[in-house]
């Protein structure tokens, strides 16, 4: 099975817009979101509605009201300013909370609970390309990591179960947990740059991280034409990786239009850059 996965160092730089196109040139992978903490290629695949699974990790402290004297311990040894008093009553907020319990230890009256907590929420639905695996995490919620190795444990099993010989999924931005935890143990992946000062140099630590974990890597430098220099400096450092360069595709308004019909690009226009893609698609997975 070919697990693809299409990363980039930063955000911004029209992965997720490749992904679709590639999702609809794929014949019917399985579709994978793991960029849990914004996602949006559902905007383009537009999934059939379906009822999301909660995603609990962790705890969070809850004060019984009933059973609370108001002593104040739980305020005084809370490292994290998690528990307000209003006067009149104790509560925990629960953005605040860590789950640490060390509240829950001195509590005299046995007043305070550790509950699970819930972060987020995951679902797979149909889409016209085939089935996507998605998420969200709640906002400032943590485990982004465990959410990606849900949806990766996901896809797999539906994999398995359909057939599937791929699963191609659009990762997060960046070098952090997430993508850490969506790179380890696929076949490929493919990192868009485009050619600007931030994103040669997010390209170099997106690949260090992959030579890391030794994942094999492609490039695929999108909107080449915005600088020729930094274009030029990006060949020349795939080149000294010996990591091959993909597709080099224009700074072209067909993106914009395919993106605001909700429109993979391959669907929307089938001209010079959709041939680039088609040749892409074709390399990726061999
Ligand atoms: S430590 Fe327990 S009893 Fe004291 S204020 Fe907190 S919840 Fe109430
Ligand atoms: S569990 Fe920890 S972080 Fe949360 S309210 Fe209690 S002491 Fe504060």
């Amino acid at each position: 099975m070919h697990e693809i996965l299409i990363i980039s160092g930063k955000g911004g730089t029209g992965k997720t817009s490749l992904t679709a196109a590639f999702a609809h040139l794929s014949e019917r992978a399985v579709l994978c979101d793991l960029d849990v903490d914004a996602p949006d290629l559902h905007l383009i695949l537009r999934p059939a509605p379906t009822t999301p699974t909660p995603f609990v990790s962790g705890s969070a402290a809850h004060i019984d009201a009933q059973k609370c004297t108001q002593c104040g311990t739980c305020a005084e040894m809370c490292q994290f300013k998690a528990v307000r008093c209003n006067g009149a009553s104790y509560a925990v907020d629960p953005i605040r909370c860590e789950g640490c319990g060390v509240c829950v230890h001195f509590c005299p009256e046995k007043a305070i609970e550790s509950v699970p907590r819930q972060c987020g929420h995951w679902s797979v639905a149909d889409t016209r390309f085939g089935p996507l695996v998605h998420a969200q995490l709640y906002p400032g919620e943590e485990n982004s990591g465990k959410l990606v190795a849900l949806l990766r444990r996901e896809a797999k099993a539906l994999a398995e179960k359909t057939g599937a010989g791929t699963i191609l999924s659009d990762g997060p931005p960046g070098i952090g947990c997430p993508v850490i935890s969506a790179l380890s143990g696929i076949s490929r992946a493919l990192i868009v740059t485009e050619p600007t000062p931030s994103g040669l140099h997010d390209l170099e630590r997106i690949v260090a991280l992959c030579e890391h974990f030794r994942v094999p890597v492609a490039g695929l430098i999108n909107k080449c034409d915005l600088n020729a220099d930094f274009a030029g400096r990006i060949r020349a450092f795939c080149q000294g990786r010996q990591m091959p360069i993909l597709a080099e595709l224009p700074h072209h308004v067909d993106f914009v239009h395919a993106m605001v019909r909700g429109q993979a690009i391959t669907e929307y226009a089938d001209g010079a850059v959709a041939q680039q893609l088609r040749k892409a698609w074709e390399l990726l997975i061999r």
